[in-house]
């Protein structure tokens, strides 16, 4: 899962983005509004964390123009005390969720987790496929109830494409999405997950989608 922070203060910046990359997040951060609305143009995101007093170009005016667009992007955004006003226009302009300064980091990440739950339109939040089921609050993996353990990248690439049950994912999608703007990502690294994932869960879980990407695609409750 792949995050855009926009947080002009250095030191909750860099707390937030600490934080979150060790919950197993990707996270891109930028520190103006007028950075963030090109990020946003031209990158995929899953969840946009969004402080609103930024210089310049404020947080709500980045805000209105992804809605604008139409883009459904999960948005939480950072407000000081005493900006009610800012709030609810922050709301009312589509924020998804807000946090008011000072909070605690366990709060953002459970919101983070509670947006990107909603998003992908579920209420439980624990991911299931069939016997497989990951939950991202513990990073657990289990297998008809037994734990698997899985390095990060594995993780993060099973957590993606189970979110994603039954759209194709393209390979710069997945690509962003587990490691944002870094670009020294070896070509076959993602080949490498995929084959890993497979023997430990079965060829059939991931489909290659020849030239395009990956899918997982979903089951019937049935099966
Ligand atoms: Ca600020």
């Amino acid at each position: 899962m792949r995050i855009l922070l926009v947080e002009d203060d250095p030191l909750l910046g860099d707390g937030i983005r600490a934080g979150l990359s060790q919950d197993g997040y990707v996270v891109d951060w930028v520190t103006s509004g007028e950075s963030a609305s090109h990020a946003l143009a031209s990158e995929n995101f899953d969840l946009l964390v969004l402080d609103l007093g930024l210089p310049h170009k404020s947080g709500l005016e980045v805000l209105a123009e992804l809605r604008q667009r139409d883009d459904p992007l999960p948005v939480l955004i950072l407000t000081a005390r005493d900006t009610v006003a800012d709030r609810v226009r922050g709301l009312d302009e589509g924020a998804d969720d807000y946090l008011t300064k000072p909070f605690d980091l366990e709060e953002l990440y459970a919101r983070v987790r509670a947006l990107l739950r909603r998003s992908a339109g579920r209420g439980d939040p624990c991911i299931t496929h069939g016997d497989l089921v990951l939950d991202p609050r513990t990073h657990q993996v289990t297998l008809k109830g037994k734990p698997v353990e899985l390095p990060q990248g594995e993780y993060r690439l099973l957590e993606l494409l189970l979110q994603a049950q039954g759209r194709v994912l393209t390979r710069a999608h997945i690509e962003q999405s587990l490691y944002g703007w870094t670009r020294d990502v070896e070509s076959n690294t993602i080949e490498v997950f995929v084959h890993h994932l497979r023997k430990k869960f079965g060829r059939e879980l991931i489909r290659t989608v020849r030239g395009v990407g990956y899918a997982i695609d979903r089951i019937s409750e049935s099966n």
